[in-house]
């Protein structure tokens, strides 16, 4: 039987933060996944560190963009009607929480989390020696209309105000010179200069558990819904036989909620699905940056193993059929604007981000049970904020003094 200090349930990139986080302040740290490290959600992700992400992805508000969204044959968004009944009570929650005003007071909270995304980042990555998965320069929103390009121009310079996200606005002529290899149909882009990004999301969460490792983590393969109390603490069944800890931390990104209903929790958590395609540069083709294209609704950028396009939100239940048609429809229009040659991947990847309603994760101690820690609901920027995650949760469970207060990531916002 193996006893540690606390255990860790899931290894994506935040559960792999925590770990790394607690097991750097002297705790014995378990770390269980029924698969291995980052091979889900963490796995296929766009690998942007978003410190431009201050305002969490809102249900849009404005009567034209309902309308298309509604048509579902929209590129950003798609939705399986037979999934409405089981989703509008988180849909009508999200709605609530991104009326503009609510939506600035989220933002308000958000910001001080996201603040500190690129630097927590950063550190792990140089204890991990993980610098060359990392590159530097950030990234761009293109647009395909003067009017939208103003529009979001505006909007920046109310971030660089409000929260000193910086960018650099550039003109079509200025598009071009930056990214030579982008047909010359867009008015213009965004720079925001300050987010990295990952090149390998799954390769940077190995490098995480290996420093875990090095430093005395265990990693243990088992399943997390075998979690029962054990006297003042956990027990749960692994590979390697029973495992008992003094405390739990459940970060299983978008599995969450099957252990916290079984521990009693009603949490209004539901997922935004997406997929991936990894494509090869046609001829000498460069893209230098990742763009999101606004106007086309869906993300591309350059990655290890080629061009690696990225679809919005897919409404659907976690476990549905698998259904990319956003990707099918975002594939010509990507063609149109940058040269991509074939296919890399025989099928596309799908992953699911753990949402809640009002936009903010949930970090710290679970209402109803003494040592029992909550670390999930990351939605769009799972990857950006685990690191900040990491090490909340091991201040919060130390009792060191936290980096910002914690208080309004509690999952008492939603259960008691
Ligand atoms: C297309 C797409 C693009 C994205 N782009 C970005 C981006 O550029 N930047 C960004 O910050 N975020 C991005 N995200 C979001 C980000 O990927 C997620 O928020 C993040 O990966 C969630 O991490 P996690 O550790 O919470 O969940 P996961 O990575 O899903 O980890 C949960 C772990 O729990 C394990 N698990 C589940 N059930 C059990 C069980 N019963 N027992 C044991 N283990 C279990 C799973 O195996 C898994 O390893 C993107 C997401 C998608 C889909």
């Amino acid at each position: 039987m193996a006893r540690k200090d606390i255990v860790v349930l899931g290894a994506g990139i935040v559960g792999l933060c925590v770990a790394l986080h607690l097991q750097k302040r002297g705790r014995a740290v378990a770390l269980v996944d029924r698969r291995g490290a980052a091979e889900e959600t963490s796995f296929g992700n766009a690998g942007l560190i978003q410190r431009e992400g201050v305002f969490p992805y809102g249900f849009p508000h404005d009567f034209g963009a309902l309308a298309r969204y509604a048509l579902n044959r929209t590129i950003d968004a798609h939705y399986h009607p037979s999934a409405l009944p089981r989703l509008a009570p988180f849909l009508w929650q999200y709605w609530h929480h991104s009326r503009p005003g609510r939506h600035a007071e989220v933002a308000r909270l958000y910001a001080r989390l996201i603040e500190h995304c690129v630097t927590e980042h950063e550190a792990l990555v140089a204890e991990a020696g993980a610098a060359d998965l990392i590159v530097r320069g950030g990234w761009m929103k293109v647009f395909r209309t003067a009017r939208e390009r103003d529009h979001r121009f505006a909007e920046a310079e109310g971030w660089k105000k409000d929260f000193g996200v910086e960018h650099v606005k550039l003109d079509a002529r200025g598009l071009q010179e930056a990214e030579p290899y982008l047909a010359p149909v867009l008015a213009g882009a965004i720079h925001w200069t300050q987010p990295i990004r990952t090149l390998d999301p799954n390769a940077l969460g190995q490098a995480y558990l290996r420093r875990f490792e090095a430093l005395g983590g265990e990693f243990f393969q088992g399943n997390a819904t075998t979690l029962a109390a054990e006297g003042e603490g956990w027990r749960l069944r692994t590979a390697r036989g029973p495992l008992e800890a003094g405390a739990a931390v459940v970060a299983l990104g978008p599995w969450s909620d099957v252990l916290t209903r079984a521990l009693g929790y009603e949490l209004p958590l539901a997922v935004k699905r997406g997929y991936h395609m990894h494509y090869r540069a046609a001829g000498e083709a460069v893209l230098n940056h990742p763009i999101l294209d606004v106007e086309g609704g869906y993300f591309m950028g350059p990655m290890r193993r080629g061009i690696r396009l990225t679809t919005g939100a897919e409404f659907a239940l976690r476990d549905a059929i698998r259904t990319p048609v956003q990707l099918g429809r975002a594939e010509p229009i990507a063609r149109d604007l940058f040269p991509l040659a074939e296919r890399l991947d025989n099928e596309p990847w799908m992953g699911a981000r753990p949402c809640t309603p009002d936009m903010l994760p949930i970090i710290g101690p679970a209402p109803r049970h003494a040592n029992l820690w909550f670390a999930f609901g990351h939605a769009h920027h799972g990857l950006t904020l685990a690191a900040v995650t990491g090490r909340l949760i091991a201040e919060m469970v130390t009792g060191e003094a936290p980096l910002v207060d914690p208080q309004p990531y509690a999952a008492g916002r939603f259960a008691r």
